[in-house]
């Protein structure tokens, strides 16, 4: 085996671990070392928490105290298997402790250490609560219907849409994902929205769901930094007609589906599959709702015919049968009067019906 002299002790080894004997390496050794006082910065509001510059994440004031630990312990990098033990103390709301235990393999040996030190929690709104309380918003969402207000089940549905959207983009890491203010009017909704992509996000899904367009214009709204800074205003359209509402379109009489720049339907006289075109929803009418439907009693049932008791007149009268219709127990269906003339509903097979 060769032997070497190490040059700070001179005394003879095998091995020289960072240029000295193990005897000396060991001796200056310091495995772990950490701060003996650290700040942690975090919203009171969110539990946002400052760190490298930037304000991230959301935790409770613990996993914040555990997290900064984390970041300035540093440990020796001749450590292998390390295991690290963070024991924090709150002492009061603005004040904790923490005993920190470090073991770790180092040239063969496992080495302990024993930290403490004292976590200084200060709590400042974070950049998104400060534009949240200060009306910040890059975004107008005006949601409206055409030729018509938005319904309630509407307002409903574009509320909960854009809840769920803010969320799901929060989570994503889009902190601006929020609403500042939500302003309903006999037109329609408008909402101010934290970040332009949440706002597109929240009319894409709408649309999705509810049918209809949405445009997208900026404006100018001032400088900062010498770059010029826009706000989008995103101009919805909810479809002119809603599903269940009754249209006439060259003299049919539409059940209304689902709409978003095509239409799609059932034809109440015969309970077939309707689609219009953009040209003839245009001309189309609005002529009832299947809220205004009513129960008649069914006469009788021939092969394409159905005779129903008018609930109006009270007289039977004789109307093609639909495609599908449902019979309730007591040998009634819903009917529609339209202009004066009464209509099976065409009501869906649901799939466990037959
Ligand atoms: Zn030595
Ligand atoms: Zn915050």
């Amino acid at each position: 085996m060769t032997t070497t002299i190490c040059p700070k002790c001179g005394k003879d080894t095998t091995i020289l671990l960072s240029g000295v004997c193990k005897e000396c390496f060991f001796q200056n050794f310091v495995l772990a070392q950490l701060p003996q006082v650290l700040q942690a910065r975090l919203c009171p509001t969110c539990g946002a928490r400052f760190t490298r510059g930037r304000w991230t994440d959301e935790y409770d004031i613990e996993a914040v105290v555990m997290k900064t630990i984390e970041d300035e312990l540093s440990i020796h990098e001749a450590a292998d298997d390390i295991e690290v033990c963070i024991s924090p103390r709150q002492l009061t709301p603005h004040m904790y402790t923490a005993e920190v235990e470090v073991g770790a393999a180092v040239q063969g040996e496992w080495i302990n250490a024993n930290l403490f030190t004292e976590i200084r929690i200060i709590r400042e709104s974070c950049e998104m609560c400060s534009r949240v309380s200060g009306g910040y918003f890059e975004g107008i969402l005006q949601i409206r219907a055409t030729e018509r207000t938005p319904t309630d089940s509407e307002f409903e549905t574009c509320l909960r849409i854009a809840d769920m959207t803010i969320n799901r983009m929060r989570a994503k890491g889009d902190r601006l994902a929020f609403i500042t203010e939500t302003i309903r009017s006999k037109e329609g909704l408008d909402l101010y929205i934290g970040s332009v992509g949440s706002g597109r996000h929240i009319c894409k899904t709408i649309i999705e769901e509810l049918g209809g367009t949405f445009t997208e214009s900026p404006s100018l709204f001032g400088q900062k930094d010498g770059r010029e800074i826009y706000r989008i205003t995103f101009s919805m359209r909810l479809p002119r007609f809603t599903p269940g509402d009754i249209i006439s379109i060259r003299n049919k009489k539409i059940m209304v589906k689902h709409m978003e720049k095509k239409l799609t339907g059932t034809d109440l006289a015969d309970g077939s599959r309707f689609i219009a075109t953009e040209d003839e929803i245009s001309l189309a009418k609005h002529v009832g709702n299947i809220r205004d439907a009513v129960s008649a009693v069914l006469v009788s049932e021939e092969e394409h015919e159905l005779m129903i008791l008018d609930p109006f007149t009270f007289r039977t009268v004789n109307v093609k049968k639909p495609l599908v219709f449902s019979i309730t127990g007591d040998k009634e269906i819903l009917v529609i009067r339209i202009e004066d003339t009464l209509f099976p509903l065409p009501l869906e097979k649901r799939k466990n019906d037959d």
